[in-house]
């Protein structure tokens, strides 16, 4: 959007334009280049505009601007509905605050314990963000004091409202001194909100931004025609060769979010769903193991997914066509976040399809019709992916058995044929039945297709940021012989384990910090990882029950097949050790 100028243009301190040029944006959004310059100018504003148009930032950097992070008191509070949104807010305003040494940014929110919260607030934190409720909470045992604020945000004001903190609004904005500034953001501006507006905020500038200014641009809009009883297993091949990282599967009722995201378990994919059903703090827990990468596709309703932000979703599937346009926009803004491209698909039956030229008169925009991958193409992805990582997997080493393995099954099975066989353990590691009935020609179509898209053959590992330095393959070895740190675990290729997910998992329920781990190597059945430090008992027990991509981790201590060793039993497939 040129006609927003750029970050330089806006007045903000050097400090700041350094943390937005480390966050890579390039250029504000329609509501920053307003909302910045008013605010530094030291006005009030009442800034309406939809989620996803950057919000945060439009108030976040010029609330930085106006702190002195000498000054160890609060200084500025931002008001969230939710705790989910607190947190988030309060991670991206520090995220904002990475060259203001000694700047510190506090999330505060009830159903969590008061004293850290309390101590955080004594160690001089100059930004509260917080649910009304809360703060209202620290304000009244005064572990919170109001003394040097000087900038107030009222964040989704009308969601608020709506959630019943009219009243702890009113209290929180009555107490805070009367030389300070305010900012309230609301998607919506009923009556309430104007009356907040007109008794709390001093003469504010209104900005407004249009739908259509909201619109995610950087989203590419696909639509695919599948009747009603096919979906689910289209859903299934879209998710198996789509290269997004992660994906929001959008249904209309908790039952079908159910229904969907148990059917994705089953079939090996690493999934979960979220329905106004499912408890708040569950949902919370659920949303960062999205986060995380302990998890990669998520099937909500619309009421659950609100004010969802997830970089790492980059695909969003409307399993069903939402009826009004404006759900269909909000659901699309959950991907193509941080300036990433996303892709949403949509589902539409025959008979729906009239639906979506109503999407398209509102969007403004025009979706383009995709076909659902075949089974045939489905596996060609895999088998490319898969052959993608033998090089890699050829540089570990450790072969010796399998060698040993082959050479003695084709020694007493002289009819086999090497190529037929190396097909079969292919499609053993791929882990489907292979396609069916399809000709020469679709199979070279759908393998050449494969790679052109990439086919999943780039490096995982390094792609998403856990890349580990070469080792040096005697000092492993070392290792291993004095007790070794590599922990095995029973989940692999096969059930679509990625690296992510068990980084996640053995920080998530493992409580290892991201140093503790090391290398990663996945196999088909099972991965091994390096945890130099080692593991408690308590620890292991845990690990044990957890469960990554739908099966229990039953984590152990890696004793597998060395050089030479265990070649005398190969139907046993990787030794179990020596004891
Ligand atoms: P809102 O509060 O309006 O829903 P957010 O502030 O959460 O929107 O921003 C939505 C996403 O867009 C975030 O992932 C944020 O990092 C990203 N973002 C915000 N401003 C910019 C920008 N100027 N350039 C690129 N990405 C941006
Ligand atoms: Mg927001």
């Amino acid at each position: 959007m040129p006609e927003n100028g750029t970050f330089d243009e806006l007045g903000l301190p050097p400090a700041l334009q350094a943390a937005i040029a480390d966050l890579g944006f390039t250029t504000p959004s329609a509501i920053q280049a307003q909302a910045v310059p008013a605010l530094l100018s030291g006005r009030d504003i009442v800034g309406v505009a939809q989620t996803g148009t950057g919000k945060t930032a439009a108030f976040g950097l010029p609330l930085l601007a106006s702190i002195d992070p000498d000054v160890h008191a609060v200084q500025a509070i931002v008001l969230t509905p939710t705790r989910e949104l607190a947190m988030q807010v309060a991670d991206a305003i520090q995220s904002f605050a990475t060259h203001l040494p000694g700047l510190n940014v506090l999330a505060v929110y009830g159903g969590s314990p008061f004293l850290p919260q309390q101590r955080a607030l004594s160690r001089g934190a100059q930004v509260v963000v917080g649910t009304p409720g809360r703060v209202l909470d620290h304000l009244d045992r005064r572990t919170l004091k109001m003394d040097d604020v000087r900038f107030l945000v009222l964040d989704e004001a009308d969601e608020m409202l709506r959630m019943g903190f009219a009243e702890d609004v009113d209290r929180v904005l009555s107490a805070a001194p009367r030389e300070r500034q305010v900012a309230l953001f609301s998607a919506t501006m009923p009556p309430p909100i104007r009356r907040v507006a007109e008794q709390h905020l001093n003469r504010p500038v209104e900005i407004t931004v249009s739908r259509q200014a909201s619109t995610v641009t950087s989203v590419r809009q696909t639509y695919a025609v599948v009747p009603h009883r096919h979906k689910t297993g289209a859903l299934a091949r879209v998710l198996a060769v789509s290269e997004a990282d992660a994906a929001i599967v959008f249904v209309r009722t908790r039952g079908a979010a159910e229904e969907v995201g148990s059917a994705l378990v089953e079939r090996g994919i690493s999934a979960a769903y979220i329905s106004g059903d499912v408890a708040q703090t569950e949902r919370e827990k659920i949303v960062d193991r999205l986060r995380s990468g302990a998890l990669d596709v998520l099937v909500a309703t619309d009421v659950a997914a609100r004010g969802l932000d997830v970089d790492r979703i980059g695909l969003v599937v409307n399993f069903d066509v939402p009826r009004e346009p404006e759900t269909y926009v909000h659901r699309i803004g959950r991907t193509g976040r941080a300036g990433r491209e996303g892709e949403a698909l949509s589902f539409v039956t025959p008979a729906e399809q009239s639906r979506l030229r109503q999407i398209e008169r509102t969007t403004r925009q025009s979706l383009i019709q995709v076909e659902i991958p075949t089974p045939v193409e489905v596996s060609a992805h895999k088998v490319t992916g898969l052959l993608a990582r033998t090089a890699e997997r050829k540089e570990i080493g450790r072969l010796d058995l399998y060698r040993e393995a082959i050479a003695v099954h084709l020694a007493k099975n002289p009819d086999v044929d090497p190529v037929d066989l190396l097909a079969v353990l292919t499609a053993l590691a791929v882990g489907d039945e292979g396609p069916v009935a399809a000709s020469g020609d679709d199979l070279d179509d759908a393998l050449s297709r494969a790679h052109l898209t990439g086919g999943n053959g780039r490096d995982r590992d390094s792609e998403r940021g856990y890349d580990r330095p070469e080792r040096d393959r005697r000092n492993t070895n070392t290792h291993i012989a004095g007790g070794s740190p590599r922990w095995r675990v029973a989940v692999g290729h096969r059930d679509g384990l990625q690296p992510g997910a068990l980084v996640g998992a053995l920080t998530g329920e493992g409580g290892l910090t991201g140093k503790d781990v090391g290398k990663i190597d996945i196999f088909g059945s099972f991965a091994l990882v390096d945890i130099p430090a080692g593991l408690t008992p308590e620890v292991i027990d845990r690990l044990a029950r957890t469960r990554v991509a739908g099966r229990p981790l039953r984590i152990r201590q890696d004793t597998g097949p060395r050089p030479g060793q265990g070649a005398s039993r190969p139907s046993h497939g990787p030794a179990r050790g020596r004891s």
